[in-house]
């Protein structure tokens, strides 16, 4: 008796481990999959500037761009597809340290003063935009520095590009408890609720076509998603009250 209720928990005990193999297994090919489709939306999108700075190069040879005003705008475009592949390669490096998985520098910092110095640098690059902070009371967060400078320019640098000109930006800060959420209102078309989850993952655009020629490759959002992941905190969107986006990053305060 004893012997058969042995075999039937060596059974027991190899279904277990033969499932958490299978288990195993199958997130394996699942990440594999991810990376291929990955490098497959990589290329595609280091594709369409390259063939239009190769187009542009071989209308120059053949003299097609012989007029000085045609010369101008033809190296405008390579200026211009150039800088759009230097981001997009800078996106790239920056994601791929995100994912080496190493966690992030964290110390004590003041949000209020990484917010405002992010308010700052976005109005150099848009003069005459009305783009507003959270003012000198210094708010505590637990937090890499860096790593949160690079979620506040990405978040306003979609606030300014996705938005008209002359509407407000606004960057507020929330403490409840522990935690801080950092608000980054605009008042531009918003994204519709059934994009608020996609508008995270990597390579998304809203209108992907329209959006091709003037905006970045869909990665700002997915780079900031996987930095506040990693710190542990939220980001999410939602509709600003009388329409306009508001990005939202909750940090904690604890150490
Ligand atoms: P990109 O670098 O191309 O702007 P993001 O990942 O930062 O990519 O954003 C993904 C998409 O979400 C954008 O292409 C745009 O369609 C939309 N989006 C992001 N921020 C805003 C915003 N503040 N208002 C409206 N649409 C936005």
């Amino acid at each position: 008796v004893d012997k058969t209720t042995e075999v039937g928990r060596l059974g027991l005990a190899l279904n277990t481990m033969l499932g958490r193999i299978e288990d195993a297994l199958d997130q394996r090919s699942r990440s594999e999959q991810r990376l291929r489709t990955f490098v497959a939306d990589a290329s595609h999108e280091l594709r369409t500037p390259l063939t239009s700075i190769l187009g542009y190069a071989q209308m120059f040879r053949r003299g097609a761009a012989a007029d000085p005003d045609d010369l101008r705008t033809v190296m405008r475009r390579i200026e211009d597809e150039s800088s759009r592949m230097a981001r997009l390669v800078e996106d790239l490096l920056v994601l791929a340290r995100l994912d080496d998985g190493r966690p992030p520098r964290c110390a004590e910092v003041d949000v209020a003063a990484l917010c405002r110095d992010a308010v700052l640098d976005a109005r150099l690059h848009e003069p005459g935009r009305v783009i507003s902070g959270p003012g000198d009371e210094p708010v505590l967060v637990v937090a890499d520095a860096d790593q949160v400078r690079q979620v506040l320019a990405n978040l306003l640098r979609n606030a300014v590009t996705h938005t008209p000109p002359g509407t407000p930006v606004d960057v507020r800060l929330t403490k409840s408890g522990d935690e801080v959420a950092i608000d980054v209102v605009d008042h531009g078309p918003g994204i519709p609720a059934e994009y608020h989850e996609r508008v995270f993952d990597r390579f998304f655009r809203v209108a992907a076509g329209r959006e091709r020629d003037s905006g970045g490759a869909g990665l700002g959002l997915s780079i900031a998603a996987a930095v506040v992941s990693a710190h542990g905190g939220q980001i999410s969107v939602l509709d600003t009250p009388g329409g306009g986006a508001t990005f939202r990053v909750v940090l904690s305060g604890r150490t």
